[in-house]
């Protein structure tokens, strides 16, 4: 084999995309490697990205408007042509870039389409799929996050039909830039997941501010603070059925999750990647480190469990796409691939030596930012204890 045969083949169609598929998938790679990969280096050093203007190219480029109809802006709906978009953000070589546009593309606008009224979507979703406007899903509170029943949040009835919010929402995606946020509260305190609903809010509102956190990875992404206090909103702002917020987040969450695992293949394939590159050049003992049989079997062994992952990632796409329950093969897609990609970065790491541990070499990024994959969007236990129980265990 050729050492460029010997790297990894492009993702697969695996019998889920089309040609049109493929197409789409090159004008979004094109995209991605000439807007936003040059920056990658420069924009995690300042933390930052002029997110803005990035987010109106990728309106412009489609990235947000795969599962809408036209009369939204859209292409779609096309789940398919969604999660291969998800699948080519990853190359921009950025976590919290992928995960600022990303968080955008299948959160708090996917609620206002799956949920809300028409005059919500033309109110927050057109400009949304355009890239004008910044959005954010805020549920996760310094007290509740695996426990989303628990949520502390209270949205009160005033007079007029309107709603006052008092609470604190943190680690959300996009928290402290977004220009309207969906935010989930109790409405009904005794009642537990049956008292949750969900609340459209603008940036600006009185009583919502928001702060941006420091974070170990995901240097580039805006992970706020939202905090509410005696923030009122209008009638027009509840999203969804009053007390079904729950349901709701539930629903969401198949397919936050399955988002989140074919990022994770496509980011551990890049990483494999890129320790087979540098194995290659850097030598010890006077031999590529690639050529050590201890290396060559863990990258073999990673490459298995990458393919594997994968099956399992599109068998669950599948099913979705199908209509299909897909809650059981979601949560395991989303564990097993997103704790796949952590070991990648860290066997990559690994192979670098101590070059792995300079922030000069791109692999450290990768592992900072894998690292959240198993905590964020539900962990890798709460998707274990759902599988357990979908087995009735
Ligand atoms: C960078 C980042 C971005 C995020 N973006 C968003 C966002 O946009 N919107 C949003 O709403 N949230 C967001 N989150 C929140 C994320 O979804 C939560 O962090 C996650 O669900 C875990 O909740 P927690 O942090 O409160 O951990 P906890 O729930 O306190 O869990 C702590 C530990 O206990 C374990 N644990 C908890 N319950 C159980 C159980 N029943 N059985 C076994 N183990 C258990 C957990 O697995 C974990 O290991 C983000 C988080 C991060 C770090």
């Amino acid at each position: 084999m050729t050492p460029s045969a010997a790297r990894f083949a492009a993702i697969p169609q695996a019998g889920l995309f089309t040609a049109d598929h493929a197409e789409l998938r090159d004008v979004i790679r094109q995209w991605v490697r000439r807007a936003l990969r040059p920056h990658a280096e420069e924009w995690e050093r300042a933390g930052d990205f002029p997110y803005r203007e990035v987010f109106r190219e990728a309106g412009l480029v489609g990235i947000f408007g795969a599962k809408y109809e036209p009369r939204y802006g859209g292409t779609g709906p096309d789940l398919v042509a969604d999660a291969l978009i998800t699948e080519e953000l990853v190359g921009c070589g950025a976590g919290g870039v992928a995960a600022a546009l990303g968080a955008h593309k299948d959160l708090g606008p996917y609620y206002v389409s799956r949920f809300g009224t028409e005059q919500q979507r033309q109110r927050y979703l057109i400009p949304a799929v355009a890239g004008e406007r910044i959005c954010a899903l805020a549920v996760t509170e310094p007290g509740a996050g695996s426990d989303v029943a628990g949520i502390r949040t209270r949205a009160e009835r005033i007079g007029g039909g309107g709603w006052r919010l008092s609470g604190t929402k943190t680690f959300i995606t996009n928290g402290s830039i977004a220009d309207f946020v969906v935010v989930a509260a109790k409405t009904e305190p005794e009642a537990g997941a049956h008292g949750i609903s969900l609340f459209v809010v603008e940036a600006g509102t009185a009583g919502f501010s928001a702060q941006r956190l420091d974070m170990v990875g995901w240097r580039t992404s805006h992970t706020g603070e939202l905090v509410f206090e005696g923030c009122e909103v209008p009638a027009d702002a509840l999203l969804g059925e009053e007390h079904q917020g729950f349901g709701h987040i539930m629903a969401n969450f198949q397919w936050e999750r399955i988002v989140m695992a074919l990022a994770a293949v496509a980011a551990a394939r890049a990483t494999l990647d890129l320790a087979i590159s540098y194995g290659r050049e850097r030598k010890a003992f006077g031999r590529p480190v690639v050529k050590f049989q201890v290396w060559r079997h863990r990258l073999a062994d990673l490459a298995t469990e990458i393919e594997a992952a994968r099956a399992l990632t599109y068998h669950a796409l599948r099913k979705i796409v199908a209509g299909e329950d897909a809650v059981r093969e979601v949560s395991m897609a989303k564990w097993l691939a997103t704790e796949l990609d952590w070991k990648v970065a860290d066997e990559a790491l690994q192979m670098h030596g101590g070059y792995g541990y300079m922030m000069e070499y791109p692999v450290q990024r990768a592992w900072r930012d894998a690292r959240l994959g198993p905590i964020g969007g539900g962990s890798t236990e709460i998707m274990k204890d759902i599988i357990g129980r979908s087995f009735g265990l």
